[in-house]
């Protein structure tokens, strides 16, 4: 009896654990399902990704990937049935809709005496695993990152030799990869294991050095693979040595464990601030809210940094991680605007968002989060530009309207002298950073 092999979060041969065992019992089922309650709220961007990356997988396969459309809770049952399988095998996930799902289609197919069996997960560590003496979660990520390495990580498996799929068994049609406005990276495994060497090669060495500054291409843009599970942090983890470079990356690559970490402790942070008290904090809505959040989204601010980097979400699908703290910061505590509307927002363009590294790097900036940059830590949007984009290539890149302007004025283009700012089509800062800085902390001593 064949195996079904349900792919989720991890659309790749290589270093696939669950994959490897089912091909090890005899004939497997590659399946995967296009889950309406999670494609719907994915964005536009991650659809085309991921159905991307289903053409990739099933090329790898022959063209033996099986896809439903459909609710997991029956068609993995269904598919089961189908072909008389032995037992359904999948990495675990551990977000908190994923959970739920495979509990529900673990009821279904025990009815069916047919196992759901979990094997491997998308993280190094299986979060869950790495706890402190008292068998408690680490709240702060030094001491998780330290206990994180001690736990370790299995070497990768090798990718299965030969793998004798189902025959006969038909696919949905497959929606349209649908339009998309952002360039967004080449999908797949291939793709994937390219840009790691790529990375690995060139760029690695100066990480630690270059990875603040959003002008160079110093980071590896590996999250929208780490997301699809095309590359399994493993695979990077076991290649990496001990230059301050590696050191760097791999204490980053631990932060998105760390994050899976936090959510599995506490699931209702999607929602709402892991620190109780933050819950209080005084946040803006009605129509001047919406207007300003509308100005952020759209990238017209006034502050060039900030602009810069929400347009290149809207243009790539991706942002650089100092950007991400900009624009996140200036959302909160320049907008007052609550940092779930501005992670719900990334979410729909983030062509890597992931519930818990997103939900978790909101909080970390909004300082409500745990381990959270104290909320009196207010990011200066023109200071930050000056620092981590010194010559402004990065504002030229993406507010072309400033590109004309010098290295000094890029930052801030109010100081510039009228006939030097020409008639370019670029607003005034909508708010005064000064002064919401002072507004954000009187909000913050009234929950302190
Ligand atoms: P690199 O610098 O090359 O790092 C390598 C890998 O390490 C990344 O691919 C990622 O998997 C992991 N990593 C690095 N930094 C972080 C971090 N701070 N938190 C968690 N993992 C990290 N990352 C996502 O993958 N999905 C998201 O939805 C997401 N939302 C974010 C929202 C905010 C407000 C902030 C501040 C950060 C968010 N991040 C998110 C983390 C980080 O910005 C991205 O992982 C990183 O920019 C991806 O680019 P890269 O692959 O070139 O990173």
């Amino acid at each position: 009896r064949p195996t079904v092999m349900w792919f989720r979060r991890d659309l790749r041969l290589a270093d696939n654990p669950a994959l490897a065992e089912a091909a090890r019992r005899g004939q497997v089922l590659p399946l995967f399902v296009i889950d309406p309650a999670l494609w719907e709220p994915a964005g536009a961007n991650r659809r085309w990704f991921l159905l991307g990356c289903l053409d990739a997988l099933s090329a790898d396969l022959d063209g033996r990937l099986v896809v439903r459309v459909g609710d997991p809770v029956e068609v993995v049952p269904s598919a089961a049935r189908e072909v008389d399988a032995s037992a359904v095998v999948c990495a675990a996930d551990h977000g908190p809709y994923g959970r739920r799902r495979d509990e529900e289609v673990e009821r279904v197919l025990d009815g069916d005496e047919v196992p759901l069996e979990r094997i491997g997960s998308a993280y190094a560590v299986e979060p869950g695993t790495v706890v402190n003496r008292t068998d408690a979660p680490y709240k702060v990520f030094t001491p998780f990152y330290r206990a994180w390495r001690d736990v370790g990580w299995p070497d990768p498996v090798q990718r299965p030799r030969s793998l004798e799929a189902v025959t006969g068994i038909a696919s949905d049609p497959l929606p349209d990869r649908p339009d998309v406005a952002a360039d967004l990276p080449e999908p797949g495994e291939a793709a994937a294991r390219r840009r790691l060497d790529t990375f690995l090669r060139h760029r690695v060495e100066r990480y630690g050095e270059l990875r603040d500054e959003p002008a160079q291409d110093a980071t590896s843009r590996l999250s929208p693979y780490l997301k699809w599970g095309c590359l399994h942090p493993r695979q990077i983890l076991h290649r990496l040595g001990r230059t301050e470079g590696e050191e760097t990356f791999r204490s980053e690559v631990a932060w998105r464990e760390f994050y899976a970490d936090v959510l599995l402790d506490r699931p209702d942070t999607t929602r709402r601030a892991y620190q109780e008290k933050m819950r209080r904090m005084r946040v803006d809505a009605g129509r001047r809210a919406d207007e300003r959040f509308a100005a952020w989204a759209e990238g017209r601010t006034g502050y060039p940094l900030v602009d810069a980097g929400m347009r290149q979400l809207l243009g790539e699908g991706w942002v650089h991680n100092r950007v991400r703290m900009v624009v996140a910061s200036f959302l909160v505590k320049d907008l007052h605007v609550d940092w779930s509307r501005g992670a719900h927002h990334f979410m729909q363009h983030l062509v890597d968002g992931d519930l818990a590294s997103n939900t978790h790097g909101w909080q970390w900036v909004a300082g409500t989060g745990t381990d959270a940059a104290p909320f009196f830590r207010i990011f200066n949007p023109v200071s930050q530009s000056k620092k981590f984009d010194p010559d402004g290539d990065y504002i030229r890149r993406w507010v072309p309207e400033l590109a004309h302007l010098d290295r000094r004025r890029i930052h801030e283009p109010w100081t510039a002298p009228a006939d030097l700012f020409g008639d370019a089509d670029y607003p005034e800062p909508i708010v005064d950073h000064a002064a919401e800085r002072e507004e954000a902390l009187a909000r913050y001593d009234e929950v302190r």
